[in-house]
């Protein structure tokens, strides 16, 4: 195995791969924190240019495991394979933004088999739990984090538990708490235990960690430093799809931001290797009024802290009152930037990819092109860039993880007559 070390993007502190949880120095135990969020694994990446070049990885079976080396999971029977990664990047060609950019892509993370890019950090750190020895695996999550992580424990023949948060990251405090109703089913169907503890987010994890020292299950926040290298085989698939070339700029729904700092880690490890030769701007999107990292960019704060409250909107996944600073550090060092969306942003781009482009998606993934069109109207990038390299947006789930929400958008079909001049009537106006 190549991976040496975790290392803390704060304090740049290496510690060993046994090492769980937050860094023990820069964390915040029992607080909300950007500081709980710096972890990410080295490489022995001197040693892997001898063995990797781009034939031998152009040559393998599509997936996150095609990058084995490039993984922390050291034994093969481990690496729980359902599939995830080797989803498709796509050329947008028929919205105005794809006029105005002539290489405008959107990478379908909806495509994985629970629907949402989490099957690539949790397919890695719940495959490194299963090396450290966990009985089980658990997780809090508003919900797609828990499907990633109950399909694997199907596939690994052990039990899951999931603490289902409610939106904007806290428990609901009823008997049956508003967390969403596709997510609980499809984390329920496969075979996890589901629950809505109440308690705020200090509090529930205080619990995890007792749960995990009774019962020797591993939750998958103390994996998380493991996490972002699921995420950077985005980075090196888009890579592979641009012919060994890296965008101009890549923009990533946030919440902890874990994604985004994966796909930076991922562009620099293939930098390092001799594989592409720049590194994108690395862009992070928010809901407005949840926008912890858009708001700590602006300000030009050294970390970015945590805000007063959040703002309900369409977009729970990516709504938290603060974003790691791992991720922030991702977006000031490739000299990118954050955004925040509005709700009828988000909505607009869901229905102008799915009716302009074939692509159904999560509000929160649409807000990739919702923050793309941000940039574009306040002039954060740079034109001439950006026609070279392309642009490329992460759409993170599938419009079918929040069918309920996106409801609103749409009426009932109408009834209509079930005859020649009933359905000339309805088609009129063709
Ligand atoms: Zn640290």
């Amino acid at each position: 195995m190549y991976a040496t070390a975790l290392h803390c993007s704060f304090c740049a502190t290496n510690f060993p791969l046994t090492n769980l949880g937050t860094c023990p120095i820069c964390g915040k135990a029992g607080e909300e924190s950007a500081l709980n969020e710096t972890l990410g694994v080295e490489y022995d990446l001197a040693a892997l240019k001898s063995h990797l070049d781009r034939d031998r990885l152009a040559r393998r079976a599509a997936g996150i495991w095609r990058y084995h080396e490039l993984l922390p999971v050291a034994d093969p029977a481990l690496r729980i394979d359902l599939g995830a990664g080797g989803t498709r990047l796509a050329r947008l060609t028929r919205l105005p933004e794809s006029q105005m950019v002539q290489k405008l892509f959107m990478k379908i993370e909806g495509s994985n088999p629970t629907g949402s890019f989490k099957d690539r950090p949790i397919g890695v750190a719940a495959s490194v739990a299963l090396e450290h020895g966990a009985r089980g695996l658990a997780c809090l999550t508003s919900g797609n984090i828990g499907s990633a992580m109950a399909a694997v424990a199907a596939k690994a023949g052990i039990p899951a538990l999931v603490f289902l948060l409610g939106s904007a990251g806290g428990a609901g405090g009823a008997k049956h708490a508003a967390v969403s109703v596709e997510k609980y089913v499809q984390i329920s169907a496969y075979g996890a235990r589901v629950i809505t503890p109440q308690g705020d987010l200090g509090q529930l994890m205080a619990l995890a960690n007792r749960v995990e020292q009774e019962l020797g299950w591993s939750f998958m926040h103390n994996v998380q430093g493991y996490q972002p290298d699921g995420d950077k085989t985005t980075a090196f698939e888009i890579c592979e799809q641009l012919n060994w070339q890296a965008p101009a700029a890549v923009f990533v729904p946030a919440g902890t931001g874990t994604d985004l700092f994966g796909l930076w880690q991922g562009f620099h490890i293939f930098k390092e290797l001799g594989f592409i030769e720049r590194i994108p701007r690395m862009f992070a999107v928010q809901p407005e009024g949840a926008a912890s990292l858009a708001h700590a960019w602006k300000s030009q704060m050294r970390v970015p802290t945590l805000l007063a409250q959040v703002e309900p909107n369409v977009a729970p996944p990516i709504t938290h009152r603060v974003s790691g600073y791992h991720a922030y550090k991702a977006i000031l060092e490739s000299h990118g930037g954050a955004v925040g969306v509005s709700d009828a942003a988000m909505l607009t781009a869901v229905k102008d990819l799915a009716s302009g482009e074939g692509i159904y998606s999560e509000a929160a993934s649409a807000a990739a092109l919702a923050g793309i069109r941000t940039a574009l109207a306040d002039h954060l990038l740079d034109l001439e860039e950006i026609q070279e390299h392309g642009v490329v947006g992460i759409l993170t789930s599938h419009g079918l993880k929040n069918t309920l929400a996106l409801g609103k958008l749409y009426s009932p079909p109408p009834i209509v007559e079930g005859t020649w001049d009933g359905i000339q009537i309805y088609l009129s106006d063709l």
